[in-house]
């Protein structure tokens, strides 16, 4: 057990650490299931999951078996050989997604890297020399690579890194309009996620998805799915694009695919893969033994416990008594989303509501200044949605106590 608690954790951390982040006074040190504990043993039920990471809850018996038994055979051995698991793993998100290829690396970002690196690839052996350039949407987010952060439709996410790469061009998500103007002839690929994450829980429009794909097949630009955040199962579809009936060139995906072990893919239909020769991308970790084990886990619990129906199920649950929420609490907007990726647009700063819910035992994320992101693990069921809620309307009755006393 870890003996720290969570002052001498977060001293020890602030000596060292940059500072990246503005990180919550806790330290979180043990998970099962949907609940963490921090280092002074209290509990929370955990509504961010590691932000949409712990999809098959924390510490999944069968994934721990999993990395248990593969860590004492073999851990690393590289790509320059072939290796126990990727097989497996690649061929089963092959069977989902109808898509032949996959590359597997170790975060979102670097699966969009390789996807960018990919599309740009394709196009010069299609024999379109002129493209090289990547449409994405405002408010995206793709990631802190060089590449990714300069695809991130957000100036935040860029500021004091310049000069950025070039190549890329930003429109409003859900306008099919925008992206048409923008795909000049130097345009290679359009880059986007079919629900804006970071941006807001923003749920693309389904006419606008169809559009947009039918419009890449009939010019030849590759229409690239970033579903770092939506995949594997979180939206109530393995894949968010299910949803739309449409399928992507080019998939990427990380976050939940190694159970809170650091697993990315992308994955491209075979003409597109073919782009790539042996030497082009690479990467010393991604698709390790260790890695790939977890992966298989995951996707064995996934299709057992049927947690992308789940997702849509308790996401239903949710959204319902979300709705009911509303009535009681002005402060509460708009519900949005798709299965266990929600959020709630709120009147007011949400960072308030949060610490009250931490202090009551709750945590839960957020997608900008003013919307509240709630993404459990797939395995809660309507038992712990009624006990976060129940936290939620306390934390937010409390803020409403206080706010009125101040006003007297
Ligand atoms: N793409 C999306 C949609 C994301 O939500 C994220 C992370 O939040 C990323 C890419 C980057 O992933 P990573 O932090 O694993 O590099």
């Amino acid at each position: 057990m870890n003996e720290m608690n969570n002052r001498d954790i977060i001293a020890k951390g602030s000596k060292v650490l940059m500072h990246t982040y503005a990180r919550l006074p806790l330290a979180i040190v043990r998970g099962e299931g949907c609940r963490v504990w921090d280092g002074d043993g209290k509990e929370y039920l955990d509504f961010v999951a590691g932000i949409a990471v712990n999809s098959v809850g924390h510490c999944h018996p069968k994934v721990v078996a999993a990395l248990q038994k593969q860590a004492a055979t073999l851990i690393h051995a590289s790509n320059l050989y072939w290796l126990p698991g990727q097989g497996e793993v690649g061929a089963k998100l092959a069977e989902i997604t109808g898509l032949e290829r996959v590359f597997f690396c170790n975060s979102g970002a670097e699966a969009n890297e390789g996807a960018l690196k990919l599309a740009r690839k394709y196009a010069k052996l299609k024999g379109h020399r002129e493209r090289f350039a990547v449409v994405t949407m405002e408010r995206s987010f793709h990631g802190r690579t060089l590449a990714t952060l300069t695809a991130t439709g957000q100036a935040k996410v860029q500021k004091g890194f310049e000069p950025l790469p070039n190549g890329f061009r930003y429109v409003p998500y859900n306008d099919f309009d925008a992206v048409r103007v923008a795909a000049a002839d130097d345009v290679c690929a359009v880059l986007l996620e079919p629900v804006q994450g970071e941006g807001g829980v923003i749920v693309a429009d389904a006419a606008y998805m169809q559009t947009l794909a039918a419009f890449c097949r009939e010019r030849d630009i590759l229409l690239i799915l970033d579903e770092v955040q939506t995949g594997v199962g979180r939206t109530g579809t393995f894949f968010a694009y299910e949803h739309f009936g449409i399928r992507p060139d080019i998939l990427t995906m990380a976050k939940a695919l190694g159970g809170g072990g650091p697993v990315g893919a992308f994955m491209a239909r075979e003409e597109v893969a073919a782009a790539f020769a042996p030497g082009d991308h690479g990467t010393t970790f991604g698709g390790n033994p260790l890695m790939m084990a977890a992966a298989r886990a995951v996707l064995a619990v996934m299709e057992e416990e049927k947690l992308a129906d789940n997702a849509a199920a308790v996401g239903a649950y949710l959204t319902e008594k979300l709705e009911t929420l509303r009535r009681r609490f002005p402060v509460l907007g708009q519900v949005r989303g798709l299965g266990l990726l929600l959020g709630v647009v709120c009147g007011a700063e949400v960072a308030p509501i949060q610490k009250a819910c931490l202090e009551k035992g709750l945590l839960l994320g957020a997608a900008g200044p003013k919307v509240l992101r709630l993404m459990p693990p797939l395995t809660i069921g309507k038992k712990e949605a009624d006990e976060a809620l129940a936290i939620l309307a306390a934390a937010l009755k409390d803020l409403e106590d206080n706010k009125n006393e101040v006003n007297e």
